[in-house]
């Protein structure tokens, strides 16, 4: 039996991915949470990510759009959804292009290394966004944070299973998912056996 992923990332850098990805509109949301100049500084105040000075305009909006894209898709492919997996490629190009336009800087300490943000303002916001794939990774738990595979939900969530195998954000979606998948099957069987009683 498949178990059931919880909501809660273990660690702050999974949650702001997270909280990232969740800020588009989607059959949960119907306002973008970044759609301009404004709602990018309310939902970086929201992540004391914003000091009150740094400018940001709304092509600062559009270009972190753009990465919350690239994300998104990138989250889609560790669920293994098929649809839409055409795009990875263009995703993975952009956000490589990101890496290259907002580098990160090595911190080498006994315990180890991480890579940090370089500067402050919009561009250490990037920066930051970034540093948070970094630090997944370097936790091997990148693969973890996924998009919902129910239609009705697209949200991003963290996976919890222990094999790594959870699809859906909740017990809720999954119940939905299973019990859609169960409908489509009977009508299949249903219409299968209208058609066999008819070549009869
Ligand atoms: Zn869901």
């Amino acid at each position: 039996m498949t178990e059931t992923p919880t909501a809660t990332p273990p660690f702050a850098s999974a949650n702001l991915l997270l909280e990232f990805v969740n800020t588009q509109p989607g059959p949960k949301r119907a306002r973008d949470l970044l759609d301009d100049r404004a709602a990018l500084v309310e939902w970086l105040t929201s992540q004391n990510l914003y000091d009150g000075e740094a400018v940001i305009t709304d092509a600062d909006a559009a270009a972190i759009r753009e990465l919350r894209g690239a994300y998104t898709i990138v989250f889609r492919e560790h669920v293994g959804c098929v649809q839409g997996a055409e795009l990875l490629g263009g995703a993975e190009q952009l956000l490589r292009a990101y890496g290259q336009r907002y580098p990160l800087t090595p911190v080498i300490e006994a315990g180890g290394c991480t890579f940090q943000p370089s500067h402050t303002g919009i561009v250490g916001v990037f920066e930051t966004l970034l540093a948070a794939a970094v630090d997944l990774t370097t936790r091997d738990l990148w693969p973890r944070l996924r998009m919902c595979s129910s239609s009705s939900c697209y949200q991003g969530f963290y996976d919890r299973t222990r094999n790594s195998s959870g699809r859906y954000c909740s017990m809720r979606c999954s119940q939905q998912a299973a019990s859609h998948a169960y409908r489509d099957r009977q009508k299949k069987s249903c219409a299968t056996e209208v058609a066999a009683t008819r070549a009869v």
